[in-house]
């Protein structure tokens, strides 16, 4: 007999099913045992005689039954499932289960996180994370049905690669084949879906895994995932607009409110007044369940940080603001951009840029950052000559999806949304890496190790 889903038991009142799953719970009364069966899609109630006793929370089973109605007096409003249960006939332990070392059917919030992700298997269990990760997909598969309604391709760039710079450090993957040289995980895809562009690709999209080796603050990952966009033939308004129908229509599919459509437009000058920074949340009443999106534009390109007199506000590959060109030797710091932010409660949830396709406004904005021009030809080269064989005007954007998951989830926190995040101190879910190898392995690379930094 074929396998029953445990939320379809309903359809199936009065006929023979075959369930598998877990035992999510247990109420023995000597004679008749009650076990609750899980499986991905629900609960459903099981009746049986002392041959159900024998089993444990979180054993796995196949149970062959037959589907009842209860009497009345027994529904149970809180499962789905609440009016039928199912007659055993038979049940088989698939794999017994040990205690398990948390509880995993409340929100696990009150849980040490170090000890939920060192059983994440465990933890992903529970039905919040459950919820959380079936969003997740959605979210995944709605981004890819509305941006593809818009004409975009999804293409796959390389993630061993070449740095390409968004402020922070690399994370290098040693060459085995050319000793002594290095790949870079991308911070983001930036130069290749510009390379597109230049490819006559016109409209591209990446759900694109981004790897940035930067202290890890409250909710930051080493790896995470934007939505990653560039389209040729635009100017700044054009790529806010498509972007803001597309996250609309995705938040909504999901079944959240928009606080305010179109969402606003703030200059950073003004958010900076307003707000003191550039990222706010209009919300009058931050427990509302709703998304207050705007947009921040008109950034300065430079900005002057701690360590560096002038640093990119976003990266090198924004465009100046035409009419501040002239600025660029005398004022830096006063020059204007393309860049815009979206911005979500409070929190950046985007960030993009109208590029620069000018080879040699590309150069002087290298060389206004410190590059010497031998640095500019090995590490932009290929940037600046594939702009002379014919670049159309092209823009993009990337979403941060994990911190967009977590606002259509309700979550605070983006590892809440991650199947298998990284601790507070860098660690994975589990597989507790990073972790020594082989001195072999480090020998095939032409590696040896001095000293570990204190
Ligand atoms: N590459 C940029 C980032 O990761 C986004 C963009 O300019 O499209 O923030």
């Amino acid at each position: 007999m074929k396998r029953t889903w445990v939320k379809d038991v309903v359809e199936k009142v009065g006929k023979k099913v075959v369930l598998f799953g877990w035992i999510n719970s247990k109420r023995d009364h000597g004679e008749v045992v009650f076990l609750d069966l899980r499986d991905r899609s629900g609960v459903v109630q099981l009746v049986g005689g002392k041959e159900l006793a024998e089993f444990s929370l979180e054993d796995v089973v196949a149970v062959e039954g037959k589907v009842t109605t209860r009497d009345p007096r027994f529904f149970n409003p809180r499962l789905a499932t609440g009016k039928v249960e199912v007659q055993v006939e038979k049940i088989t332990l698939i794999s017994s289960a040990k205690t398990l070392p948390f509880d995993i059917y409340g929100s696990g919030k009150e849980i040490n996180e170090e000890v939920r992700l060192k059983y994440r298997y465990l933890d992903l269990r529970r039905p919040r994370l459950q919820r959380n990760l079936y969003l997740r997909h959605q979210a995944l598969q709605l981004f890819r049905r509305f941006l593809t309604e818009e004409g975009f391709w999804e293409i796959e760039t390389p993630n061993l690669s070449k740095s390409t710079p968004e402020g922070a450090r690399d994370f290098l993957v040693p060459s085995r084949l050319h000793p002594g040289k290095f790949y870079a995980l991308p911070q983001s895809p930036q130069q290749y879906k510009q390379l597109l562009m230049v490819a006559g690709i016109e409209r591209y999209f990446q759900i694109a895994t981004c790897f940035r080796d930067e202290d890890l603050r409250a909710d930051r990952q080493f790896e995470f995932k934007q939505v990653d966009i560039e389209m040729s033939f635009v100017e700044r308004d054009d790529v806010l607009e498509v972007v803001e129908k597309i996250v609309t229509q995705v938040a909504e599919a999901l079944g959240k409110k928009i606080y305010q459509k179109p969402f606003p437009r703030l200059t950073y000058q003004e958010a900076m007044k307003k707000f003191h920074q550039d990222k706010f949340d209009l919300r009058e009443n931050k427990k509302e369940d709703v998304l207050a999106f705007a947009w921040v534009i008109d950034f300065p390109l430079f900005e002057k940080t701690e360590t560096r007199e002038i640093n990119p506000m976003h990266h090198p590959f924004t465009a100046p603001h035409p009419e501040d060109i002239k600025l660029l030797d005398k004022d830096p710091l006063a020059v204007r951009s393309w860049q815009y932010d979206l911005v979500c409660n409070g929190e950046e949830v985007g960030g993009g840029s109208i590029r620069i396709t000018d080879p040699k406004i590309q150069e002087k904005i290298f060389r206004i950052l410190g590059h010497s021009p031998q640095e500019i030809k090995e590490k932009f080269g290929h940037l600046l000559e594939a702009f002379e064989y014919g670049v159309p005007p092209h823009g993009g954007i990337a979403l941060g999806f994990d911190r967009l998951v977590s606002f259509f989830a309700g979550e605070e926190s983006i590892r809440e949304v991650i199947a298998f995040p990284v601790n507070a101190s860098g660690r994975t879910a589990v597989m507790d890496a990073p972790s020594e190898v082989a001195p072999s392995q480090l020998e095939e690379l032409g590696i040896r190790v001095v000293g570990k930094k204190k």
